[in-house]
């Protein structure tokens, strides 16, 4: 829209990627893992000069905060679209910032954020503030190096592993400790300075609900947030900026304690973010501003657009993340190929923002995001209608997804009536992660009719190919002399295996199975399958891949596979091998071959996606071999180690 040429850098992974094709010119920056690609300050630099970039937009994760990335763009005359890089060092260690913040009377969370790192001093400190507290890695960041502690006796052990967490991802240990917000709701503003002395706030997101502290949902306005908070919030938030020459966009989060409602007297600074938000387009929706264009301005020089007096709030918008993770496992990270991909469409009110196309895969190289869904309407309660039906609408397979859970966390009593908080997920688990019997059943009968006519067209399309297309022997209907036709399938859903018998009736076939009876009809033409189900006839889509099937209605999507009953296999060794849950890497053998181990040891460590998974020993016995070392890749499903359970 600007007329700016764009140059895009990619990996060996993104050759193919969404990015690059979009982009007018691309450049390779080198291997997978973003330490030798996005992290690679040489080579993006390489890149610039060698098409003549004259800026370079950092994006939001990568080298977005780094300081020796803006300085080295500096250094090459390029212009880095951010803030300088003084400015990310000023707000890099959260423990210094909350000092800065506090010189500039920004209100801060209580706690302890010096430099005494003392165990035994931290826990008197932990004591002082009184129980729960957090402590927090001062250079985290993405909610990693943090610890809830509830009382003392637990601290020691949580300071512990916070530091050795904060180590690892981030080379540095040091911590700081707050008190843990009762109630505590997450939410932001967002803020932008210019070159020519002009700061301006574009009001607040809320981002209370989440998960291992990280962002799930996004709103914005924050709901019950009272306008005299809104202005104080705002300003302070502004007054942080100009407190450490600020330029560009900029997020500084407050935690609010809102045990008695959203009150002006009680939010606190946690952190400032020196980049733009993975969050920002709920900000555009309010605002019906372009963020990126202003961060592109003020790089260019230019004054903000807009001053605060000709800024305003209109309606309302949600940002839904979707991410490649098993909800129901701990929300651990996916990898696979997104076989099927079908965004709900665009509109005035529905915008996805995404980097993956059908047939794309999620690596372990990068953050599992596929997308991310925003909404806006005139209000809260339509706004989050919008978002309800573009989760029922989008539709991926290939790889397990969030979307039901991000649509049964919207649709609860809850989650509609805005009492948002932290601790949303967890306090609402049931209904979030409800099954509803009924529905699944639903699901598995039109499942069953899917592969009934794909049986029947996949036999109709053998039976054109011979001597005699009406042959009853090439029907493949169940047709029985003197009896009704019946077919079986064994479905697997959820891991478990389901035998459903078809009777056949004229056009309808009358089903059967554990989950109860159903009579079902339709017609499959390609993936679409017009279904009745007792009646209720619907539009289906069905989609099949190296993964088995994926079933979408309105009432929610079904992913099954079907048993083939005389694969013969036999019983499969249950108790030899332990495989990789997913694509990743080995960091760290904690047995040697031969070790003897107790049920639930850990034998190594994986890391996969900005995650850790320990695998360990299932029963008693004896790692007799392990397969891979320190450092090796290992595809999902692999076997890792051959243990040997005690016998009885
Ligand atoms: P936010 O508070 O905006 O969610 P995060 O620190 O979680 O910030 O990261 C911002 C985004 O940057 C992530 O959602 C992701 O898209 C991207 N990102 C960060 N680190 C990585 C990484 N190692 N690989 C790929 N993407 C990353
Ligand atoms: P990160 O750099 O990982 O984003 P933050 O300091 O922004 O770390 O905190 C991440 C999340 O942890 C917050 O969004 C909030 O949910 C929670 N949190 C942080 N500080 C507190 C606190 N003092 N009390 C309660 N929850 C907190
Ligand atoms: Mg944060």
């Amino acid at each position: 829209a600007m007329g700016i040429r764009t140059v895009a850098v990619y990996s060996d992974a993104d050759a193919g990627a969404m990015h690059v094709a979009m982009a007018d010119e691309a450049v390779l920056i080198g291997p997978s893992p973003a330490a030798e690609s996005y992290l690679n300050i040489a080579a993006i630099l390489a890149a610039a000069k060698r098409t003549g970039a004259s800026a370079i937009h950092p994006g939001y994760g990568f080298l977005s905060e780094n300081p020796l990335f803006a300085e080295a763009c500096a250094d090459a005359g390029i212009i880095f679209v951010g803030p300088p890089a003084s400015a990310m060092r000023a707000m890099g260690a959260k423990d210094a910032a909350k000092r800065l913040m506090e010189q500039a009377n920004v209100p801060v969370v209580p706690g302890y954020h010096g430099d005494n790192q003392d165990a035994d001093f931290l826990a008197a400190q932990a004591e002082k503030i009184g129980f729960p507290i957090l402590i927090k890695a001062v250079a985290g960041g993405g909610g990693r190096g943090m610890r809830r502690v509830d009382n003392a006796g637990e601290f020691a052990a949580a300071l512990a592993s916070a530091m050795r967490e904060s180590k690892a991802a981030f080379g540095d240990d040091k911590v700081l400790i707050e008190r843990y917000m009762a109630k505590p709701r997450h939410i932001e503003i967002q803020v932008f300075a210019d070159n020519h002395g002009n700061a301006v706030h574009l009001y607040e997101r809320d981002c209370s609900i989440q998960r291992r502290h990280q962002k799930v949902i996004e709103e914005a306005p924050a709901p019950g947030m009272p306008s005299a908070m809104r202005e104080k919030m705002g300003a302070a938030a502004v007054q942080a900026a100009k407190a450490i020459g600020y330029r560009g966009a900029g997020t500084v989060e407050f935690i609010a304690d809102a045990s008695k409602g959203l009150r002006d007297d009680s939010f606190y600074f946690i952190e400032m973010n020196t980049r733009l938000q993975v969050e920002h387009p709920v900000t555009e929706m309010i605002t019906g501003q372009d963020l990126v264009e202003w961060q592109l301005r003020v790089a260019a020089g230019a004054p903000l657009p807009l001053a605060q007096d000709q800024l305003e709030i209109r309606g309302h918008a949600f940002e839904a993340r979707i991410y490649a993770e098993d909800a129901d496992h701990d929300f651990l990270p996916a990898t696979g190929t997104l076989a099927f991909l079908q965004p709900p469409e665009e509109s005035d009110h529905v915008r996805v923002d995404t980097g993956v196309l059908q047939g794309d895969s999620i690596s372990v190289h990068y953050d599992p995001m596929i997308a991310k869904l925003i909404v806006w309407d005139e209000d809260r309660e339509r706004a989050l209608t919008r978002l309800a039906r573009a989760l029922r609408d989008y539709r991926i397979a290939g790889t397990v997804t969030n979307i039901e859970f991000l649509y049964n966390l919207i649709t609860t009593p809850a989650f509609r009536a805005a009492e948002l908080d932290t601790g949303f997920i967890e306090r609402h688990r049931d209904a979030i992660f409800r099954r509803n019997p009924d529905a699944d059943a639903k699901l598995a009968a039109l499942a069953a009719l899917y592969l009934l006519l794909r049986r029947a067209r996949a036999a109709g399309e053998f039976a054109a190919t011979t001597t005699d297309p009406w042959s009853p022997w090439y029907s493949a209907h169940g047709w029985r002399c003197n009896d009704a036709p019946v077919q079986q399938f064994h479905l697997l859903l959820d891991g478990r295996e389901i035998l459903f018998t078809t009777t056949a009736d004229g056009d309808r076939h009358h089903l059967h199975s554990d989950l109860g009876r159903a009579v079902i009809a339709g017609t499959l033409n390609g993936s679409e399958l017009h279904a009745s189900l007792d009646g209720h006839r619907q539009l289906v889509t069905v989609t099949a891949h190296d993964g088995g099937y994926s079933l979408f209605t309105r009432d929610g999507a079904l992913h099954f596979n079907e048993v083939q009953t005389d694969a013969g296999a036999g019983e499969e060794d249950a108790t030899g091998g332990l495989t990789a849950p997913m694509n990743g890497t080995v960091t760290a053998l904690r047995v040697a071959p031969g070790a003897r181990v107790a049920k639930g040891d850990p034998i190594l460590i994986m890391e996969a996606m900005k995650m850790e998974h320990s695998i360990r020993a299932p029963a008693d016995g004896v790692v007799a071999e392990i397969f891979y070392g320190v450092g090796d890749l290992v595809d999902g499903g692999a076997e890792l180690v051959r243990f040997e359970p005690d016998a009885g």
